[in-house]
């Protein structure tokens, strides 16, 4: 199924310069968000858990994690979990920001998989691996719905990656 045709491209959205991929017509077809999960949870199947960031982390990650009888780990921003959390501080392509997950939700040994919507610097998720590294999880491999090109990504994530879309700059 091509994919692509469900991305729009908004300019200057939130902020002027950044070229915002909107996936809200891509959840807006059925079969495309079915298509969609169905292949994440393809190459999820060999997870411990699910990992998946505020907000649109959630989307994708908690129906894999669903399909797969698996468990759904949320990976918030700051302030947002009740209890006590470990954090960890990184850079977007616009802003900064803190992600934090619940002390305790992750077991030592386990195997991750990573879900998100859009792969750009990669900050988000370097920012999420270095936070379950530090509880003694692995990475098995990051799954993103799309990855931009021309920001470097892989070189800056040592990690397995698999994206369902490329988009080439100004697409
Ligand atoms: P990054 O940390 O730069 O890889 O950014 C990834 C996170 O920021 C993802 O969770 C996306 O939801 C969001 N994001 C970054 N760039 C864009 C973009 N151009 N369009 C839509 N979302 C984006």
């Amino acid at each position: 199924m091509e994919l692509k045709k469900y991305i729009r491209t908004i300019k200057d959205f939130p902020e002027k310069g950044i070229e915002f991929k909107d996936i809200s017509l891509l959840l807006a077809n059925g079969i495309a968000l079915n298509y969609t999960i169905n292949e994440m949870a393809l190459l999820a199947k060999d997870a411990d858990i699910i990992v998946g960031p505020d907000a649109r982390g959630f989307l994708f990650g908690t129906p894999v994690a669903a399909t797969l009888k698996k468990p759904f780990i949320m990976v918030r921003k700051q302030g947002k979990l009740p209890g006590e959390v470990v954090s960890c501080d990184y850079g977007l392509e616009y802003g900064r920001n803190v992600l934090e997950i619940q002390k305790g939700i992750v077991q030592k040994g386990q195997k991750a998989v990573i879900i998100d919507d859009v792969l750009a610097t990669g900050g988000t998720l370097e920012a999420i691996i270095k936070l379950l590294n530090s509880q003694g999880v692995e990475i098995l491999r990051i799954i993103v719905l799309m990855e931009l090109e021309g920001f470097n990504a892989r070189e800056r994530l040592d990690c397995d990656i698999k994206s369902l879309i490329y988009i080439n700059k100004g697409e």
